[in-house]
């Protein structure tokens, strides 16, 4: 045992009962035990800085790992194709009102299996095959579902693809307005996953409206700091909303999709179908693309619903917004180079393109540091996908572990003194693991049990 797991062995406690400490899994199991214990004493010692990574609350793994993982639910909450659902329907629709109160939405779709299923089936209400649209190609920070080559977004639909500024890191509206004037897409993505600064919607839906495009709005790693009021609020200014539940929502794994009930451009782009679009984004993700939906997990998003209207969790969105800030202060005070020259959100991103190092390499040495983030291209990036020039660093899961601005500042020194030993980390990478295994510690958050 090294010096960091018999330390790990004092790990409080919290919360899970006896049942919930893998009794049952140990002895059915004892090589996926041993793993998850393996991935416990990891993920509990070391800094989980991947921006779309969080910790999900006790309540939120009870109603995930409980026995509705057993029912089948076919169909929507009283429109069911099997039997003994009544109480599902409840579930279900406490689900469903919570997230529409939570977000000012009109309709909510609780199924999508996750943030891809739930942009698929935005893509089959909306478009037909080869339709064109505008999202933001990987590299510049958009999803895989917006359009990315590999992906069936881009396979089935014609991406137009648009960006921040290779100088600037930063959109130009004016830039998107040319593209969609000049394209004409029936449908336009706003949304990213390594963007740091504020997107701004209601710019968004002035090109969308005068193009009539469809403003779909992906929510996904910024959902939080939406319900926080620490980012504009989408929904008044789109069509369609969709999220994640697991990332700064700190819900079980999934999706959802918020719309209007009405669909502005039915007679534009669908006169032969005199359904809502509430209607047709429903019947997108069932029947469309699944079949039952995972009545366990729609039961954890109630709860994650629930919990994330409390003002404790607009303070934590908030407290998520400030970390970042503190850190992107402390890193440009070193002198190291921001993309976007800093931060709007629960994201950074470290621009290493005017040195010899790649974000891969600083990602695999902060990694062993114990500073768990990933490479990530930056805009303007000259290296390939693989390598780039980005480290994406995020702290919506440390924020939820209790850390503030004190702790940011000492994350920031070990970045530092990491990132001045790239041609030795072994130097420094040993010490400042045990000094961040020492501050996680602390910090312990919920689920993470000790099982001897
Ligand atoms: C994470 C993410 C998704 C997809 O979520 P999965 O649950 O991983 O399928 C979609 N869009 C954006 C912007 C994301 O960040």
């Amino acid at each position: 045992m090294t010096q960091c797991d018999s330390s790990l062995a004092d790990l409080s406690t919290q919360g899970l009962g006896s049942v919930q400490r893998y009794a049952n899994l140990r002895r059915t199991d004892s090589e996926i035990f041993r793993l998850l214990v393996e991935q416990m004493r990891a993920e509990s010692t070391t800094l989980k800085m991947i921006p779309s990574e969080n910790f999900a609350s006790l309540a939120v793994l009870e109603a995930t790992g409980s026995i509705l993982t057993n029912k089948y639910a076919e169909g929507y909450p009283n429109a069911r194709y099997y039997e003994g659902n009544e109480i599902i329907d409840r579930i279900e629709q406490l689900a469903i009102d919570r997230v529409k109160a939570l977000f000012g939405a009109e309709h909510a779709n609780v199924q999508p299996y996750s943030g891809s299923p739930a942009n698929q089936a935005v893509y089959r209400a909306l478009l037909k095959p080869g339709a064109k649209f505008m999202g933001m190609p990987v590299p510049a920070g958009g999803h895989l579902t917006h359009g990315w080559k590999v992906n069936f977004s881009g396979i089935d639909y014609f991406q137009i693809p648009y960006g921040p500024d290779p100088q600037t890191g930063l959109l130009d509206y004016d830039q998107i307005r040319d593209i969609a004037r000049r394209e004409r897409p029936q449908l336009i993505w706003v949304g990213a996953t390594a963007y740091p600064r504020i997107l701004e919607y209601d710019k968004f839906a002035e090109i969308a409206r005068e193009v009539e495009a469809y403003l779909v709005a992906d929510i996904a790693h910024i959902n939080g700091l939406i319900v926080g009021g620490v980012h504009p609020d989408p929904v008044p200014h789109c069509d369609v909303v969709t999220s994640t539940c697991h990332k700064l929502l700190r819900g079980p794994r999934a999706g959802f999709i918020l719309c209007r009930v009405e669909d502005r451009y039915r007679e534009k782009y669908h006169p032969e179908d005199s359904s809502t679009l509430a209607k047709r984004i429903d019947r997108a993700v069932f029947p469309g693309l699944q079949g039952g939906p995972h009545v366990n997990v729609i039961a954890a998003m109630a709860v994650a619903f629930k919990e994330a209207s409390t003002e404790e969790y607009r303070q934590y969105a908030r407290q998520v917004v400030r970390n970042c800030r503190r850190l992107a202060e402390k890193l440009l005070e070193k002198g190291y180079q921001l993309a976007s020259g800093g931060t709007d959100n629960h994201l950074l991103l470290m621009d290493f393109r005017h040195t010899p190092h790649t974000g891969k390499e600083v990602a695999k040495a902060l990694a062993r540091a114990g500073i768990i983030c990933n490479f990530n291209m930056v805009p303007g990036d000259p290296r390939k996908p693989f390598v780039t020039s980005g480290v994406r660093l995020g702290t919506p899961a440390i924020t939820s572990m209790g850390m503030k601005e004190p702790e940011m500042d000492l994350i920031a020194s070990w970045i530092d003194t990491v990132c001045r030993n790239l041609d030795d980390p072994d130097r420094v990478v040993g010490r400042i693991r045990q000094e961040v295994a020492e501050l996680c510690l602390r910090f312990p958050p919920p689920g993470y049990v000790s099982v001897e």
